[in-house]
């Protein structure tokens, strides 16, 4: 019975790597290695596994220390396979160098190492702990293929032991792994071992389709050794169902397949199994001949030291021991039960165990040994019960893992719909902000600008407000300003029963001035003498310049009487004056006083004024004269 391994150095197939044309030692090291992961060099003997080894040695650059722990990594099982003792000692060595430093992906290895050696020596305690050590060192490295690798190799330790269940949901954690990782042989691997697993189980449906899948998806064309390992398994599941017939078609397909690619303890193998479908078919003779054919080819393996892997002992004796008892060979046939109750238990394999029994026991019964017989049939009820239970536990925890599963395969869909949703609102909030944003710092500028524009315009207004309301040249009050002003003074008197008055002013002979010393001078007389005026003024007070060379004066609050000596004092100062740089200049004033009646109103204040204004000048000018 052939029996596969994940470790690419195990057995079966070997792939023509020294086709490949290397450009340097690295690049062929490298490219074996790769070989060796990816599962595409495999071998069936010894010879085989011993030329490769010598190959890679024979290329790994000697000073490249990572490389050459690469190939001790590999060597710590190819070159100990059967020398499990030093292939210990070997591992310890890496295990100890290596603990100290970072190197998870290559201490799990070792450690892995250290586990097959363990376990071919039947330290099955120590075997566990390294693996759980290999594959705790595996996760913490995030190596998803040593990973993968240390779940495979954990669930084979499973297998070995009957914990058919628990094989299972670790090579379906594998299978995960190696699906992620593209890793044909891994997938193919893990989804011939789910299938082994569930026959094992006795849950024969689920295997057939594990078998099928495999045989559609996994065996590349050409791929026999493949192809032989799943029709055999599939053989197994149809006699363990009870269908001896369809289970020796396969069987028979599978011997053709091995004997036309050379494998000759493949054919050995499958002969075994054809007698244990002729023993079901009660064919025994016929089977007796197989385990002759089988014994010879035996005899030729052991002469080689090949075979021990893949030939069966422990069921080859049972299945010979039923056919002797069958043709009617007792003595014979117990002799060789008794044998096989030694090889099979060192197997550790209840299953196997209870044939043995139950055959044995049908035996001892012929040969009317009853109470041995009733001892055996008991010993067969007590198995048979333990692999119930066994059977009933591996389906209970198949389910829970199921179901939690299932469970967090719902959790991480919600999970992943949720941060998809908040990923999504995330997005659209970030995208409302930058608008807001936008429209933030766009109401800034218009703001900004609008500020501007009212700042300016009320700057602009004030101008023409100011440039309105004032005289050009002298930057006195002009006319219509004087008069509103006036007017207020007037209104205000009248709430306040206060007296007011106005003073008419106009410069004479000023037209001589002109004449005399130019315009220039003249404009010059009139802005300093408006001046001089306003600098006489009380705050209240207020001065405009109503014509060419004649200023309106309006002083709220005063009586004639104080008016008059206002423009008196006015029209002295003004005589003073001197206007430089036009030395010789010198002016007089004619002023018209009048104080507005109670119901006068601006313009009739105004023309008396001015008419004592034209008394002034008629009295000969430089005069102030009260109406
Ligand atoms: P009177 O004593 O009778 O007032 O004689 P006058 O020469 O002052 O009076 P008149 O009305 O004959 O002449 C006023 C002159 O004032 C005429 C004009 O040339 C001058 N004048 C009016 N406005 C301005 C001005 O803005 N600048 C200058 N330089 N002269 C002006
Ligand atoms: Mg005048
Ligand atoms: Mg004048």
């Amino acid at each position: 019975m052939a029996q596969r391994s994940c470790v690419g150095w195990a057995f079966i197939s070997l792939l023509s790597y020294s086709s490949v044309s290397w450009a340097s030692d690295s690049a062929k090291f490298d490219q074996l290695i790769l070989q060796l992961e990816q599962g595409e060099v495999i071998f069936t003997t010894r010879a085989e596994l011993d030329t490769f080894s010598q190959l890679i040695k024979s290329v790994v650059p000697v000073d490249d220390p990572v490389r050459v722990l690469r190939l001790n990594r590999e060597l710590c099982l190819g070159d100990y396979l059967d020398k499990p003792e030093q292939g210990i000692v070997f591992a310890n060595k890496f295990i100890e160098e290596l603990a100290a430093t970072q190197d998870l992906v290559n201490l799990s290895h070792f450690y892995l190492c250290r586990a097959q050696h363990y376990a071919s020596q039947n330290r099955n305690k120590e075997q566990e702990q390294d693996l759980t050590t290999a594959l705790d060192l595996a996760n913490r490295s995030e190596d998803a293929l040593s990973q993968a690798l240390m779940l495979s190799s954990t669930a084979e330790m499973y297998s070995a032991r009957g914990q058919h269940a628990d094989s299972l949901v670790l090579h379906f954690k594998a299978h995960d792994l190696y699906k992620k990782l593209g890793h044909r042989y891994g997938i193919g691997f893990s989804v011939e071992n789910i299938a082994t697993a569930f026959r094992r189980m006795g849950e024969y449906e689920k295997a057939i389709e594990y078998l099928d899948l495999s045989e559609k998806e996994f065996v590349a064309p050409g791929d026999q050794y493949r192809l032989g390992f799943l029709l055999q398994q599939k053989a197994f599941v149809y006699g363990e169902l009870g269908k001896p017939a369809v289970a020796k078609q396969l069987f028979s397909r599978v011997r053709q397949i091995y004997q036309q690619i050379g494998e000759p303890t493949f054919v050995t193998a499958t002969d075994i199994d054809l007698m244990w479908i002729a023993n079901m078919e009660q064919r025994y003779s016929e089977s007796l001949e197989l385990a002759d054919q089988v014994l010879t080819q035996l005899a030729g393996y052991q002469q080689q030291g090949e075979g021990q892997q893949v030939v069966n002992q422990g069921l080859f004796q049972l299945y010979r021991a039923e056919a002797l008892a069958g043709t009617g060979k007792l003595p014979e046939a117990l002799q060789q039960f008794t044998q096989a109750h030694q090889e099979i238990g060192a197997l550790n394999n209840p299953r196997y165990m209870l044939w043995l029994m139950r055959a044995w026991s049908k035996a001892l019964a012929d040969a009317g040994m009853h109470d041995q017989a009733y001892q055996r049939l008991l010993e067969a009820n007590q198995l048979q019960d333990g692999l119930n239970s066994q059977a009933k536990r591996q389906r209970e925890s198949l389910l829970r893992y199921q179901f939690d599963t299932a469970l967090q395969d719902e959790k991480n869909n919600q999970l992943k719909a949720e941060n998809q949703l908040s990923a999504q609102q995330v997005l659209v909030l970030e995208s409302a902000q930058r608008w807001q944003y936008i429209a933030i710092g766009l109401f800034i500028i218009l703001a900004l600008i609008a500020l501007f524009y009212a700042i300016s315009q009320i700057q602009r207004n004030r101008q023409l407000h100011r440039l309105a309301m004032t005289d050009e040249l002298t930057q006195v009050a002009n006319r219509r300003s004087i008069l509103w002003f006036a007017e207020q003074t007037r209104l205000k008197a009248i709430a306040q029963q206060q007296h007011w008055c106005l003073l008419l002013i106009d410069i004479d002979y000023f037209k001589q001035c002109n004449d005399s010393f130019g315009h220039d001078a003249g404009d010059q007389v009139l802005v300093q003498t408006a001046a001089a005026m306003k600098s006489l003024l009380r705050n209240s007070d207020r001065v405009g310049r109503t014509g060419g060379e004649e200023f309106l004066l309006v002083l709220p609050d005063m009586d004639l009487h104080a008016a008059t000596a206002i423009a008196e004092r006015l029209r002295q100062v003004v005589a003073q004056l001197t206007f430089a740089p036009y030395g010789e200049v010198k002016i007089t004033v004619s002023v018209g006083v009048a104080e507005a009646g109670r119901h006068e109103d601006v313009r009739e204040a105004m023309s008396r004024a001015d008419a004592a204004l034209y008394q002034a000048k008629s009295l000969g000018r430089n005069k102030v004269v009260s109406a």
